[in-house]
């Protein structure tokens, strides 16, 4: 069933929560976690200077789609969502599990417009269907693959089940990618990540659409002969269907408590070693130390942990490479919503450990 509710301007609300969204990293980020948390605490949400210091300030497409989505999964009252709007507000009233098909309308990132609405619907009392079409590979967004392979398994551990498919691949500037997402809702249970485990295995997968498949090999070849990996790992070059160029390289470890994956996103002018010595770089960084987790997986990570943290009032930890501005910002939009606080030591391998608790 697509539901689409009537949507009443949001009122200002003595309990509303303020943010300005220029601060700290001031990216899309700020938005996507507030309307997160607003949803799942019911609290009404104000924002204003979204983005202000950006080249393009305010509401993008893939934004004003989240915005939009995160409304109708909570039929809230909202005012604001329009294309380049640096003001909004947004007043949940319940979360409501369903079928939902959003269409970004550009090669605006697809796996980021699911993580505005998936903490919500964690919360739901059923289970929730998400078809979502744009960009399925954008650079400065998580690719599908590392949705898959490293933050969905992270999530079920907490409990909730989260299917994902990729149906199509979409990339910059064509667009018409489409994912699924399958989300089954379970009371969330907090757990710690301290060790990355025995190393399982290594593999990369170099994808090319419209394009020609030696740039996949060329891409594969960069990421052995730096990583000096042997014949144990797997090397995947594939030419995939999809509406425009694009091309993705993605390296992959498999530990036992964790999978991270590192891409390099092919552009034009940008040669395919490059490419690959992008995601080598990113992948170099991580085994430089025995964090668990990587600097984009630990930002996300965050809020997962955080609203398990909240729900359960049980202090967790994990190990994480030094946090970036993106993660920073994204503590202080936790305590604002959940107080949840977070502490941290470093260890002498450069690594952190973070630890989320209600106190
Ligand atoms: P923002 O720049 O505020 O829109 O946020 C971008 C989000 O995308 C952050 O949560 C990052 O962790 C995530 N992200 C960016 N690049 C990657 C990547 N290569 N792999 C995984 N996640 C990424």
């Amino acid at each position: 069933m697509d539901t689409n509710p009537e949507r009443p301007s949001a009122q200002p609300h003595d309990d509303e929560v303020v943010i300005d969204g220029s601060w700290g990293e001031g990216g899309g980020q700020i938005i996507r976690s507030a309307l997160a948390l607003s949803l799942v605490t019911g609290r009404p949400l104000r924002m204003t200077r979204i983005r202000a210091g950006r080249q393009k300030p305010g509401l993008l497409r893939q934004h004003l789609t989240g915005v939009r989505a995160a409304a109708e999964v909570g039929r809230a009252a909202l005012d604001g969502d329009a294309l380049g709007s640096g003001d909004l507000r947004f007043a949940p009233s319940e979360i409501v599990a369903g079928h939902y098909r959003w269409d970004i309308g550009s090669a605006g990132s697809t796996t980021l417009v699911a993580q505005t609405v998936l903490p919500a619907l964690l919360f739901a009392d059923r289970v929730s269907q998400l078809t979502i079409v744009g960009g399925t590979h954008n650079s400065m967004a998580p690719p599908f693959d590392f949705l898959h392979a490293a933050y969905l398994p992270l999530l079920g551990r907490l409990g909730p089940r989260v299917e994902a498919n990729l149906q199509q691949y979409g990339f910059y500037p064509a667009g018409g990618g489409q994912l699924t997402l399958t989300v089954h809702p379970s009371p969330l249970r907090g757990y710690d990540l301290l060790e990355r485990g025995t190393l399982l295995g290594r593999s990369a997968e170099a994808v090319v659409a419209n394009l020609p498949l030696e740039i996949a090999q060329r891409e594969l070849d960069t990421v052995r002969r730096r990583l000096d990996w042997d014949g144990t790992a797997t090397l995947h070059p594939r030419q995939v269907p999809g509406p425009g160029p694009g091309n993705a390289v993605m390296i992959r470890y498999d530990f036992q408590h964790v999978s991270e994956v590192f891409t390099g996103f092919g552009q034009r002018g940008v040669s395919a070693e490059r490419v690959a010595a992008n995601a080598v770089r990113d992948a170099r960084n991580y085994l430089r130390t025995d964090a668990v987790l990587g600097e984009y997986l630990t930002d996300q990570w965050l809020l997962l942990l955080a609203l398990a943290v909240w729900q359960t009032g049980q202090a967790h930890s994990f190990s994480c490479v030094p946090l970036s501005s993106h993660s920073t910002t994204h503590l202080r939009i936790i305590e604002q919503f959940l107080g949840v606080t977070c502490t941290s030591d470093s260890r002498d391998d450069g690594s952190l450990v973070v630890t989320l608790s209600t106190n």
